[in-house]
């Protein structure tokens, strides 16, 4: 039988605007003994029926929603209506953006909690982050196959999240073919090489898209730095929007060597780029010292904060990088930097970016904001689900 919850009264507030998580604290009673990820009704205090959703009794996110229907059953059929809707917002950036990788199922976002689904050309690449997702992997895996017959499923749920929600890592095929080392998707008229077994998250940093494009109108004639460039990223665009020199650095020699061979099979003028294996908060200051300017510099790092812990950390972390850009670019260059770090929101990020102009001693403007890409939506009753955001600095 379906366990069911009751919230403390006055806690019902955000389950009825739509937000699909209930937290530990907002619960009253508990009947019946339900497992990990088993579903569960949620009910408010009086007993109206509210939410079905994930029970997970180890994380403070105590039930995750999957349905605020009441006639739903969390079975096949319900993801692929899920799959189905999340679908038609991406058949309309498929052929508005020419893409043939692009992320399907945004978790929450998408109204599948804790499963993210990134598509790259026929494979289908499953993040399962939570208990429920756990629980319903045979259902999610059956409304693949039957929606995506002509795909192959791979899992990459190699993510420390899973530890809070009392799962283990794992990675591996549950339909189909196993990767290629190489699968070759297309954004934006761009060719690239995405490792989808051995890459980082899912294979590629499908989420900067719009932001790549968006910085082509900055580098027509210039001369690029573009730190933590993984593989190629916005050097591509750099390279297509006639940069005049494009230099890449990042820490990882497989991600350099994948980003010269996505410029080549581009067709892209790889004698007018570099790639430099470095630890870009040294090689920054090595350019500071030298007195070597760059005319843009993009600033893409990794998450810097996992946590709320973490926070401060990060937020020295972004200062020190976005600063050193700073004191690298020539007067009037173009700062195009980004966050991830979903903790850290926008206006914060927006302080630690004029904190680092205070510290480099330029005087700095927001010429334009960026935020993830469209294929990553910010559905309107969860703004969690924002959590990469950027601006364009006029560096005086
Ligand atoms: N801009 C990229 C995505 C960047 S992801 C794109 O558009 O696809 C972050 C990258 O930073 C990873 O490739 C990682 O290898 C690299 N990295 C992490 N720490 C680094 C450091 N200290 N110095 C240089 N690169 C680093």
């Amino acid at each position: 039988m379906t366990a069911s919850i009751y919230l403390v009264k006055g806690r019902d507030k955000s389950l009825r605007r739509r937000h699909p998580w209930v937290f530990s604290r907002g619960i009253q009673r508990v009947e019946g003994k339900p497992e990990l990820g088993d579903t569960v009704d949620v009910f408010d205090h009086k007993g109206e029926w509210l939410a079905r959703g994930a029970y997970s009794p180890q994380s403070q996110i105590r039930v995750r929603v999957w349905s605020f229907e009441q006639n739903d059953t969390i079975d096949t059929a319900f993801f692929i209506k899920r799959l189905n809707a999340a679908q038609g917002l991406r058949d309309i950036l498929a052929e508005r953006d020419g893409l043939t990788g692009y992320r399907l199922i945004a978790a929450e976002s998408d109204g599948l909690p804790g499963i993210t689904i990134d598509r790259y050309q026929d494979f289908l690449v499953c993040q399962l982050l939570s208990a429920g997702a756990e629980a319903q992997k045979d259902n999610l895996i059956e409304a693949l196959k039957t929606c995506y017959p002509e795909c192959s499923i791979y899992e990459r749920s190699d993510v420390s999240v899973r530890k809070k929600e009392g799962l283990k890592p794992r990675t591996g095929v549950l339909h189909g073919e196993t990767p290629p080392p190489v699968v070759t998707i297309e954004e934006n008229g761009i060719k690239i090489h995405v490792d989808i077994v051995g890459g980082h998250k899912t294979g590629f940093y499908l989420d900067q898209r719009d932001s790549r494009q968006a910085a082509i109108k900055y580098v027509k004639g210039k001369r690029v730095l573009n730190c933590f460039c993984y593989t190629g990223g916005f050097g591509l665009y750099a390279l297509k929007g006639g940069a005049d020199k494009v230099i890449n650095v990042d820490v990882s020699q497989p991600a350099l060597d994948t980003a010269r061979q996505n410029a080549e099979i581009n067709g892209l003028p790889v004698e007018n780029a570099e790639f430099v294996n470095a630890d870009v908060f040294k090689l920054l200051r090595e350019y500071r010292e030298r007195g070597e300017l760059f005319d843009v510099v993009i600033m893409d790092p990794p998450k810097f904060a996992e946590s709320k812990a973490q926070l401060v950390g990060a937020c020295r972390g972004y200062k020190d990088i976005n600063m050193l850009a700073m004191q690298i670019l020539k007067p009037g260059g173009t700062l195009l930097t980004y966050s991830c770090s979903g903790l850290m929101d926008s206006n914060l990020f927006q302080k630690i970016v004029a904190d680092a102009a205070l510290d480099a001693k330029r005087d700095v403007q927001f010429i334009e904001r960026f935020s993830q890409a469209a294929d990553h939506p910010l559905d309107s009753a969860y703004p969690e689900g924002f959590y990469l955001k950027g601006f364009a600095c006029y560096v005086k």
